[in-house]
């Protein structure tokens, strides 16, 4: 078959593989309803656009852990990971709510990770663990110390005290 023929056959969303619940090719106009109208399979039969653009879940996944923010204009993100636009990423995310999913499930997956190896350092005799793990959880404080000094560091101007003298001085 002729290249060119293929092409010009594509006109329905079942030329593009779109099937109807009987089984049968679904006769809508290609990109029927879709922001790609004259190409592709018609909006109820769309491909699974992760799969078009190659989105694993568990990478994101795994980047999510790893800190990535899922899109942000300032840092790199996951969809830049992906090199996937920003009009794109929003389809992609409204279409298929698993991919942020997945994200969320990366950061608590992480987040529990860290937890626990916190919790076991701690077990294990570590002090500044200890102290961390006990503020995140039990909203434990400790007591602050607290200096007070004058202008530049130095002692504070004490107007209408007596003054003492200094103990080790008055030994003499
Ligand atoms: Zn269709």
């Amino acid at each position: 078959m002729d290249i060119q023929d293929d092409i010009e056959r594509r006109e329905t969303c079942g030329d593009y593989g779109g099937e109807t619940n009987q089984g049968n090719p679904c006769k809508r106009n290609a990109g029927s309803g879709t922001d790609h109208v004259g190409e592709g399979r018609c909006h109820d039969h769309e491909e699974n656009m992760l799969d078009r653009h190659d989105i694993e879940l568990s990478k994101v996944e795994a980047l999510a852990a790893a800190g990535l923010p899922i899109s942000s204009d300032q840092a790199p993100d996951i969809k830049g990971y992906f090199g996937i636009s920003e009009g794109t990423w929003s389809n992609i995310t409204q279409k298929h709510p698993e991919l942020r999913e997945a994200y969320e499930r990366g950061q608590s997956n992480a987040s529990a990770n860290i937890g626990q190896s916190l919790y076991q350092r701690a077990k294990n005799g570590d002090i500044t663990a200890q102290k961390f793990y006990l503020k995140c959880q039990a909203g434990w404080k400790p007591t602050e110390g607290r200096e007070i000094s004058g202008p530049g560091g130095g002692a504070i101007e004490m107007q209408g005290f007596v003054s003492l003298p200094d103990p080790d001085e008055a030994t003499d």
